[in-house]
């Protein structure tokens, strides 16, 4: 990153409570001056990162997910159309868009950008006010995209993750404790007696208890790795990477106690007079042999005998060695 000269550093806005975050912009070229034209475009409206050079580009992407990436083509060492296509090659950072900006304004070039995936082109030397409107196109673009990315992912009831998403993080996470030798825990939660509490308090009312138990779920849950998703139904499951027997069941005895604190009344329920959830928890210690779905298996079998002790509370135990 080059430094910004104190002429044109702003001070960032005191934003309390923005409802959007300011969009963030990484600036690539070898030529001070191009950067500093670039900056001065945009650094009252965005966050604007700089790189002189692709192997920076590269590493700020990686690290800072840019909105967007403003990029020059000739450069000394990688050129850009390198950056783009390394870029596109990564699956972290082939969603954001990139505008080629350069001097050159020969077809070809052109041609061969738009073709590595570059949404745009933009010439050198820049008109701030059609780059300004270029840029404002893509990111909105990118926001709609990464609104319908996320959509994908999310239950439309409970507003927590969904199925879909669990899947691919479960075997991305049992790939990963594969790797390192990790513990990997899954904690399936069913809702208790949760066809009575329709058929007593209407098939709405179920519909708000279940959005409510999903955020008490999601609330109690608190490292950045743990997951709660809607399974099906009225049952969440959790997957808690980096976690053992033992620190699974005690978070799953906080998860039972969280929806019980809700105190929604049940009024015909065998296991107490509020809604609650039995807790099925298994537990890959790090070494056993299996698959994600054995340790999804043996956490349905957990949650079984939860239900047949009484329900309202939370059994577990360890991937079997064999
Ligand atoms: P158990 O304690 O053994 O789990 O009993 P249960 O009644 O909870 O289990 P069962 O599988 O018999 O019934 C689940 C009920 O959950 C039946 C279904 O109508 C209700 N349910 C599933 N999804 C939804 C939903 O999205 N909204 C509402 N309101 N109810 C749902
Ligand atoms: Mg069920
Ligand atoms: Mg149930």
């Amino acid at each position: 990153m080059i430094a910004v000269p104190e002429s044109i550093k702003r001070p960032e806005p005191e934003l309390p409570g923005a409802p959007q975050r300011r969009a963030c912009l990484l600036v690539v070229d070898d030529q001070p001056v191009n950067i500093q034209a670039l900056y001065q475009a945009f650094a009252a409206d965005h966050q604007v990162l700089m790189a002189t050079n692709g192997e920076q580009a590269l590493a700020l992407c990686a690290s800072k997910r840019p909105d967007l990436v403003l990029l020059d083509v000739v450069m000394p060492g990688m050129d850009g159309h390198e950056v783009c296509r390394r870029m596109q090659a990564d699956p972290a950072t082939r969603d954001i868009p990139i505008i080629f900006v350069t001097a050159h304004s020969d077809e070809s070039a052109e041609t061969l950008g738009l073709e590595l995936g570059a949404v745009d082109f933009i010439s050198k030397p820049i008109n701030p006010k059609i780059v300004r409107a270029r840029v404002r196109t893509h990111l909105t673009l990118k926001a709609q995209s990464d609104l319908l990315r996320e959509w994908v992912y999310i239950d439309g009831l409970t507003g927590v993750y969904n199925r879909r998403h669990f899947d691919e993080r479960l075997a991305s996470e049992w790939g990963r404790a594969a790797r390192t030798g990790g513990a990997l825990s899954v904690v399936l939660i069913d809702v208790d007696l949760f066809k009575r509490y329709n058929d007593r308090h209407g098939h709405q009312a179920g519909d708000d208890c279940l959005r409510r138990v999903a955020t008490a779920l999601k609330a109690g849950v608190r490292r950045p790795g743990d997951l709660v998703a809607r399974y099906g139904g009225e049952e969440f499951v959790c997957v808690l990477p980096e976690t053992g027997l033992a620190g699974a069941m005690l978070l799953a005895q906080q998860l039972g106690a969280a929806v019980h604190a809700l105190q929604i009344d049940h009024g015909d329920s065998t296991a107490a007079p509020v809604v609650t959830v039995s807790l099925g928890v298994c537990t890959q210690p790090g070494k056993a042999p299996g698959t994600a779905a054995s340790l999804l298996r043996e956490a349905d079998a957990q949650l079984y005998l939860a239900k047949s002790m009484g329900r309202n509370r939370a059994c577990g135990a360890e991937l079997p060695a064999v």
